[in-house]
């Protein structure tokens, strides 16, 4: 997805579609690395997604998130990729952040929609445990005695 966001020169606030100011002459490269590096992590993310490398996907888009954290629609691909990689835990994260600016009754659903499987999930592990032996239930969660 190509989106052009409009730079405006830090120093004078002109429109600029070049790296250099067409009115202050102000090198603006540096700048508009940082502008659009997470535009630049959004193809990279979409590249990662294209091979199905969807933690990787995740990854890029929560830098771009960082980078940008009032754009919703990074935060809903963050959802859809952490979904797919089996993050669910943190999908329902995502979504919780993207309600806060995000009312719609899509969202809404789809926060309804994660919670039921993450609900399952849990019913699920809570029944695998009870039927596995204590001994091997327990084992990754042994405290370590303080010395
Ligand atoms: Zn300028």
């Amino acid at each position: 997805m190509a989106r052009t966001l409009p730079a405006f020169c830090p120093v004078c606030n002109t429109r600029a579609d070049s790296t250099v100011c067409p009115r202050c002459k102000t090198d603006l490269l540096d700048y508009l690395s940082v502008f659009y590096a997470p535009d630049m992590l959004w193809n990279k993310a979409a590249a990662a997604y294209g091979n199905k490398d969807y933690r990787d996907a995740y990854d890029k888009l929560a830098e771009a998130h960082y980078l940008r954290p009032t754009d919703n629609e990074i935060l809903r691909q963050m959802v859809i990729c952490a979904e797919k990689y089996g993050g669910i835990e943190r999908a329902i994260r995502c979504l919780e952040k993207l309600k806060t600016g995000d009312d719609s009754p899509e969202v809404a659903a789809e926060y309804e929609r994660l919670y039921a499987i993450y609900n399952n999930l849990l019913k699920e592990h809570r029944e695998q445990a009870e039927t596995k032996p204590r001994s091997a239930v327990n084992t990754s969660k042994k405290k370590k005695k303080k010395r």
